[in-house]
């Protein structure tokens, strides 16, 4: 037989289990003054708002809702990628140097072929070039690569 649960309080905050074979039991047993509280004894006991608990005793299902995170890249996977993108970038671009921002500019304005370049821009040429609406790219090149690419 599976029995009810009902967490119960005392008239002085006393909170303790009650087990009842129907909320009619506890209601009964309630009302001819058959429950006490097991700390102070009083029979004023209340049950508190709660779901039941039913057959206790049945098996538990394993809880397959347990999912596996991915690992996050460690930082030696972020170096490689790193690097990787480093090659990548030297591999197919043209290298203009100092005269990154005058080339972004000339293709912007179509004077120059569009092409993928990389060089070196001050911070103030950066924000020039932005603000002409002009996009570029950063990329913190590994030393001995090919410098900054802007
Ligand atoms: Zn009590």
């Amino acid at each position: 037989m599976s029995m009810k649960v009902f967490n119960l309080r005392c008239e002085h905050e006393h909170a303790f289990e009650g087990w009842f074979a129907s909320g009619e039991a506890f209601e009964s047993q309630s009302s001819s003054g058959l429950l006490e509280c097991p700390v102070c004894g009083s029979s004023e006991v209340q049950r508190m708002p709660s779901a039941p608990r039913l057959n206790l005793a049945a098996t538990t299902a394993p809880d397959k809702s347990t999912t596996q995170t991915a690992d996050p890249p460690s930082g030696t996977d972020l170096q490689q990628m790193w690097l990787k993108m480093a090659r990548y970038i030297r591999e197919n671009t043209e290298d203009v140097g100092e005269r990154f921002a005058e080339e972004a500019r000339r293709m912007h304005y179509a004077e120059a072929p569009e092409r993928a370049i990389r060089g070196e821009t001050s911070r103030e040429q950066a924000r020039e070039l932005a603000e002409e609406g002009i996009e570029v790219f950063a990329f913190p090149m590994p030393k001995g690569q090919g410098g900054p690419l802007q």
